[in-house]
């Protein structure tokens, strides 16, 4: 077997686990009370006019729900949903081409927005506002444009980084929510349903243990229940207690508090070589061996969030909570 094979098959096992999970409607979708409770009114209203959804846009960590609103939308309106991402929209005529095959009302679903190109945005903006696409044809003295028709469509673009995004492409979502990190009862409520979808027993206990260890992460919970489930069938006779929850989680080294190898590893970093900081991104980055884009966007969030570590206008310092945390005396 190739390494090769061996990823695809991982990411197909991936798509298999995470399609069945996904809440349907806003009903099913837990959490975010306030973000479903103006979707409902954004929808609801555009369905009783019989008109097609304003564009909308969704900030915050991965793994909180943004696809699964984006789908729900769809399915709510009785459309289609059709997706890509910033990075696959290289050239005009790829958006042109994804642009063009859109029926009315259809849902364009664009993760990572904030790494769409500029010169692409410039050709979204009318595509967005008056559903035409102003294409340059030829260069030089023979240059000209041509404008082609779209049907009319919704733009649902999903952010890890809202502030990447420039004014002009921000202001064209009439409805732009922020994604929040979800409490240890609401992920303990997820993981109910999801433990019922996959047919596995484990106590209310277990559940808010993992809950608690999640990152207030949806996708992070489902993917440690499934660990704990592979645990259980190996380790713990099928029984699945607190214990056994605790057991699995400390066999994938995730502390009480959710931090998980890297977590640790970089304010063992920071500590160790800096003193504790300030340090900048980058050395960061290199010293733990991680991309860049990864840390500010997936590790350092919930490290703020836990007061763990602090930004200053010189860098990121570790906090006495973190020393606490780690068990290291702070000299
Ligand atoms: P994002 O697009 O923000 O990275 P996703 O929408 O792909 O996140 O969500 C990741 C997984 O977490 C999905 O498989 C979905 O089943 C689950 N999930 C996310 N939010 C919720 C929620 N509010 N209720 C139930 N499951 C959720």
């Amino acid at each position: 077997m190739t390494n090769r094979f061996i990823e695809s098959s991982f990411c197909q096992e991936d798509v298999t686990f995470e399609v069945p999970l996904r809440p349907q409607t806003l009903q099913e979708f837990s959490g975010q009370e306030q973000v479903c409770d103006r979707l409902d009114v954004f929808i609801g209203a555009a369905k009783e006019r019989k008109e097609t959804l304003g564009h909308c846009l969704f900030s915050g960590p991965p793994g909180l729900g943004k696809t699964t609103l984006a789908n729900i939308i769809a399915k709510t309106m009785g459309t289609n949903l059709v997706v890509t991402s910033g990075p696959a929209i290289e050239k005009a005529g790829d958006l042109a081409g994804v642009l063009t095959n859109l029926q009315t009302g259809d849902v364009l679903f664009i993760d990572e927005i904030h790494r769409l190109n500029r010169t692409i945005e410039e050709y979204l903006y009318p595509a967005m506002e008056d559903f035409q696409l102003d294409l340059m044809i030829d260069s030089g003295p023979s240059a000209r444009s041509v404008q082609v028709k779209l049907n009319r469509f919704t733009l649902v673009g999903a952010t890890t980084k809202v502030g990447s995004l420039t004014a002009p492409l921000r202001s064209r979502f009439p409805f732009s929510c922020r994604l929040n990190y979800y409490s240890p009862e609401v992920l303990q409520i997820i993981l109910e349903r999801t433990s019922r979808i996959l047919n596995f027993t484990i106590d209310q206990d277990g559940l808010l243990e993992i809950a608690r260890r999640s990152r207030g992460t949806p996708r992070i919970a489902n993917n440690l229940l499934r660990w704990v489930r592979d645990y259980c069938q190996m380790r713990a006779g099928g029984k699945a207690t607190k214990e056994v929850v605790h057991q699995a989680l400390e066999l994938l080294a995730i502390d009480h508090k959710g931090l998980d190898e890297m977590d640790k590893k970089i304010l063992q970093t920071m500590i160790d070589h800096h003193n504790g900081g300030p340090v900048g991104l980058t050395t960061i980055a290199v010293a733990v061996g991680e991309e860049k884009n990864t840390i500010e966007e997936v590790y350092e969030p919930y490290l703020i969030l836990n007061g763990f570590i602090r930004r200053t206008p010189r860098g990121r310092e570790v906090t006495d909570l973190a020393y606490q945390h780690l068990d290291i005396p702070r000299n």
